[in-house]
């Protein structure tokens, strides 16, 4: 049955059976002749003279149903850099960090001052009650302080300070400051103006190659090392204009150095935490499209006094508590005492856990101290253990302080 082929003919519904090589047994002549056969066709009928349908006499207009590609739609977005101004992006798929855009212009002060904000002094002292109670990282490994700094004379300090500025846009602080760190154990002689300046590109590209934008950050510090060797004192300016000559260098960076390096207090440094905040809080009318913006507002109003520090201030509220996306309003007194006309309705259950210190009444809560960690490091399998001290026993804190050598075993505590 397999080589058998099943096939139905035209004037009747019986069923033949054909074998692949057997033709049919088909008379043109009779059926032409007569206009019917009466042989019984084997198959499909020759005698048929409607025209087969084909592709070349189709009357169906195929290129209606043919692909069109659909125009692409151009789009705008706006990519925002800490220290640069708005990136303007076109297209829908161009990459946000590609084109590079000029540094922001130092702006003028006003000639009218900002009117002062009505209940700028309640938030402000709001925001210094949480800020005692919270640890930022700002606190510990701020761009002003580089880890770097120990035993270094002032000229090569105020070098890594502006250096580690350079570095901090788009980078988080611990990434930062391992950067400096890195750039200075990797350059020969530490890392000074002198050092950088004639270092490899490639050194200084692996040092600080987890910070964000390193490779045009390479090419600014070098530029940077290079320009403070040539100026006849070969240390780091003193007046903003000077150091906004610097490529990557705006007035934020040139701010804060001017304060942490020569403690010149010249204006305040606008990032994006004290632009994003001072706008929750509406301190600007209108709101402020960008730091500078904010910068210059905020220094026609603001006490001289409060310049340096608001920076410090609102920059550690950012990373902890009023961050750029989900503030956690549920926590922050402004929003609890109806302060802060920006404030939402956040779910703590959704939400990661934050260290903080600070009461709605004023109090700060004892810190929590971390308990010591031990590490016990054995340099040889066999040792002596002193009479009722097994290794085991390290693990107890309530055993063991300080640091002992037992035997070849060292033990030591981390608060
Ligand atoms: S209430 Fe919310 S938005 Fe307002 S300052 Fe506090 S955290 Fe920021």
């Amino acid at each position: 049955m397999s080589g058998l082929r099943p096939t139905r003919s035209s004037t009747n519904s019986r069923v033949t059976l054909l074998h692949p090589e057997t033709k049919p047994d088909v008379k043109p002549d009779v059926a032409a002749t007569n206009g019917f056969t009466s042989l019984r066709r084997a198959t499909r009928s020759t005698t048929r003279t409607e025209p087969e349908a084909s592709s070349s006499n189709s009357t169906l207009d195929l290129s209606k149903y043919s692909y069109v590609e659909p125009a692409r739609k151009r789009v705008k977005r706006e990519v925002k850099t800490e220290d640069e101004p708005l990136v303007e992006v076109k297209g829908e798929h161009a990459s946000p960090v590609r084109r590079r855009k000029e540094k922001a212009a130092y702006l003028p002060a006003r000639e009218k001052a900002h009117p002062e904000p009505p209940k700028w002094r309640e938030q402000y002292a709001l925001i210094e009650r949480m800020r005692a109670g919270i640890d930022a990282p700002v606190d510990t490994m701020g761009c002003e302080r580089p880890l770097t700094m120990a035993n270094l004379d002032e000229k090569t300090l105020r070098f890594h300070i502006l250096i580690s500025l350079m570095l901090s846009s788009q980078t988080k602080d611990a990434v930062t400051s391992q950067a400096v760190i890195n750039l200075h154990e990797s350059i020969p002689g530490g890392l000074t103006a002198a050092t950088l300046a004639t270092a490899p590109e490639s050194t200084v590209a692996d040092a600080i190659n987890k910070v964000g934008f390193w490779r045009r950050k390479t090419e600014y510090i070098r530029g940077a090392a290079r320009a403070i060797v040539a100026r006849p004192d070969g240390d780091v300016p003193q007046t903003i204009e000077e150091l906004c000559e610097f490529k990557g260098v705006g007035p934020k960076m040139g701010f804060l150095a001017l304060q942490a390096a020569w403690n010149i207090n010249a204006g305040i440094g606008v990032d994006v935490h004290v632009h994003r905040i001072t706008n929750r809080l509406k301190w600007h009318k209108p709101p402020t499209k960008t730091p500078e913006d904010t910068r210059v507002n905020l220094e026609s109003w603001l006490p001289p006094e409060l310049h340096r520090p608001i920076n410090p201030l609102l920059v550690g509220f950012g990373q902890v508590i009023c961050l750029p996306v989900g503030p956690r309003c549920d926590i922050c007194l402004l929003g609890q005492q109806k302060l802060c006309p920006s404030r939402v309705a956040v779910n703590p259950a959704n939400r990661k856990e934050v260290a903080y210190r600070f009461t709605a009444d004023g109090d700060v809560k004892p810190k929590v101290e971390a308990k010591p960690k031990v590490e016990i490091a054995y340099e040889q399998d066999e040792v002596d253990l002193k009479p009722g001290l097994q290794v085991g026993q390290a693990d107890r804190e309530d055993t063991l302080q300080g640091e002992a050598t037992v035997g070849a075993v060292s033990v030591k505590l981390e608060p």
